[in-house]
């Protein structure tokens, strides 16, 4: 079997908690709505989550911040509340670690479902360890990490699918759909409620796996 040379990482559930996108799109934008049209955060949470409903996670504006910020009249600068924001993003315990070990045996990189401006943020919290970033809603224009998002990324990296693993917390977007293509892609289930050949409980059995390959 080839060996592994590219190894994906999601970020959101993955390297980090979602604390921090939880914060910014649950608390901190209702409170702005509400502080702007005068509502109680109750009600201002309800309506901004009303309103994140109706556009649904399936079109990109859902994942576009400056987009929402226009959408409920907020004049606040979004940029400076996500670096204000920034002591919310919570590493996993293991994650700076073992991304310390496989940089010196793999080309390490990020992919993910979560903003170019978030993404820039959360990176500060981890070691300096990846050779590209990709954003499917930034980067790539596609809102979900499909089949086709993972072979932009192979080509671009000029790497066979059967040379890369990727892992992550969506049994969808980061096991099934890279597994599509022929990566070796792997399910991180952190509460470990299921197991299995290609089922991860954190990223030092992620690693653990990876040396069957070599
Ligand atoms: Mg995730």
């Amino acid at each position: 079997m080839a060996g592994i040379e590219v190894v994906s990482f999601d970020m959101e559930g993955t390297l980090i908690d979602n604390s921090y996108s939880n914060l910014i799109w649950e608390t901190d934008i209702p409170r702005l709505y509400g502080e702007k049209h005068g509502l109680d955060m109750e009600r201002a949470r309800a309506k901004v989550l009303g309103e994140y409903a109706q556009v649904g996670e399936d079109r990109p504006e859902w994942y576009d911040i400056d987009y929402w910020f226009k959408r409920l009249g907020l004049d606040d600068d979004w940029r400076e509340l996500l670096r204000q924001r920034e002591d919310a993003c919570r590493v996993y315990g293991e994650v700076p670690r073992v991304l310390e070990s496989m940089s010196g045996e793999y080309t390490l990189i990020v992919s993910s479902n979560t903003i170019r401006e978030f993404l820039e943020v959360q990176l500060t919290k981890l070691p300096d360890v990846f050779s590209k970033v990709y954003s499917a809603p930034s980067d790539l224009k596609t809102v979900k990490k499909t089949d086709s998002f993972y072979g932009r990324i192979c080509r671009e990296m000029g790497v066979n699918p059967s040379s890369m693993a990727h892992v992550g917390d969506s049994l969808k977007f980061d096991y099934e759909e890279p597994r599509k293509l022929g990566i070796h892609s792997f399910f991180l289930d952190r509460q470990g409620r299921s197991s299995g050949e290609h089922t991860v409980c954190d990223l030092d059995e992620f690693e653990e796996k990876l040396r069957f390959f070599s």
